[in-house]
């Protein structure tokens, strides 16, 4: 699927704007705060229904307004989709072709695949940024995922408010019903982000080998408090995974019965997937304890660019690669490297505050200056 045309109203800093994209190569050009960051987040809403960067959807109202709407037009071997998102003090209201939908009604239409130099973070910071890569990547691929997850945190809800309001009360709570869905779901859960990331592996491998110019062998160890994916974890296959959800359910169990005491003391949920992380190794050394910066960004931008890899050989067709400001941070080496690499990527959209760093090839350049847009090169 490519986006053909989009339109935003009251979203961020724009009023009202159009921009119109071409087939393949895109580079939004503009100065710093002009909005370039913007539009590429309102392609990831029309893709997942969020915000890649907030959290909040009245953020993304324009100062001083009441609603927002973003409109993408698509275009998959001929056939057009619009796509609408609009939040206004009601809410979020999604639309497939004028035809009011839900969330998990995008999956698998318009896939995309977003990196930006915030990204760092997947590699250096804390667990929620690697599960939630974990859970848009693999739910843009598979209802089954995102249905399993939702179900999962509904349970891990109720289950916590039993705990809470039992520690408060001095009580032992009685949370069978909870557990079983906690476990069945959260045990799918599981096998689906180890499966994704056997799949991803040998990807980033090669990605890092490419960019980085050196070798190095990559793993994506699954650290999990419920299930112990030590040694055999992480190289369980995507089948075997599926497999091994009824030994992944009983570890989880079993851990659920270990932790209950801790549980009820804390008046919290302890172990499951919503606590789980993955690690990024090279060569058995830690990327985020041991890795330079560069390394970090190397590794990043491997993971994603394995991420549209892996969306475009599950969907059967190639996700909207979104590539925020990523050559600037790297050196000329690494800039060429990933100018080859996503050479084999289908429609791509980047953005630059100096000039474009692709060329040769034919760019639709989008120049964004008070708010207004022009073009330029070839479309
Ligand atoms: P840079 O080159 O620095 O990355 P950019 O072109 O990517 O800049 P954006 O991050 O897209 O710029 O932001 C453009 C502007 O949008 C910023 O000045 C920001 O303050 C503004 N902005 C963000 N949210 C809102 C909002 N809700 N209402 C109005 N303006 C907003
Ligand atoms: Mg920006």
């Amino acid at each position: 699927m490519r986006i053909r045309t989009l339109h935003l109203t009251n979203f961020r800093n724009f009023d009202d704007i159009t921009v119109d994209f071409s087939d393949r190569r895109n580079v939004i050009l503009g100065a710093n705060a002009e909005g370039k960051t913007n539009i590429l987040d309102a392609v990831h809403m029309l893709g997942v229904g969020r915000s890649h960067r907030e959290r909040r959807d009245s953020n993304l109202v324009k100062f001083g307004e009441a609603y927002y709407r973003i409109e993408g037009v698509f275009d998959h071997i001929g056939v057009k989709t619009t796509i609408e998102v609009a939040y206004n003090a009601d809410g979020k209201r999604i639309r497939l072709n004028g035809k009011e939908a839900r969330g998990p009604d995008l999956i698998g239409l318009a896939a995309v695949v977003i990196t930006s130099p915030d990204d760092i973070d997947l590699v250096k910071g804390g667990p929620q940024l690697r599960r939630r890569f974990l859970d848009i990547a693999i739910s843009q691929t598979s209802r089954e995922y995102l249905k399993m997850l939702q179900q999962y945190v509904r349970a891990l809800a109720q289950r916590n408010t039993l705990l809470r309001d039992a520690r408060d009360k001095g009580d032992r709570p009685n949370t069978a019903a909870w557990d079983r869905i906690l476990v069945e779901a959260g045990s799918r859960v599981v096998a689906h982000r180890l499966g994704f990331l056997e799949l991803l592996t040998p990807k980033v491998e090669a990605n890092f080998k490419l960019i980085s110019g050196g070798s190095g062998e990559v793993t994506l160890p699954y650290e999990s408090k419920s299930y112990d994916a030590g040694g055999a974890g992480a190289s369980v296959s995507h089948e075997d995974a599926a497999d091994h959800i009824a030994s992944i359910a009983s570890a989880f169990m079993e851990a659920v019965n270990r932790n209950r005491d801790s549980e009820i003391a804390r008046g919290y949920t302890l172990v499951g997937p919503h606590v789980d992380d993955f690690r990024f190794v090279v060569d058995g050394r830690d990327i985020r304890q041991f890795g330079s910066e560069g390394e970090q960004r190397t590794s990043v931008l491997s993971l994603r660019c394995a991420e549209a890899t892996a969306i475009e050989e599950r969907l059967g067709k190639a996700p909207i690669v979104l590539l925020d400001d990523v050559f600037a941070e790297l050196d000329n080496a690494r800039g060429a490297a990933l100018i080859s690499l996503i050479s084999g990527f289908d429609q791509i959209i980047l953005t630059s505050a100096r000039q474009s760093p692709l060329g040769g090839e034919k760019v639709n350049r989008i120049h964004l200056k008070d708010r207004m847009v022009t073009y330029d090169g070839e479309a």
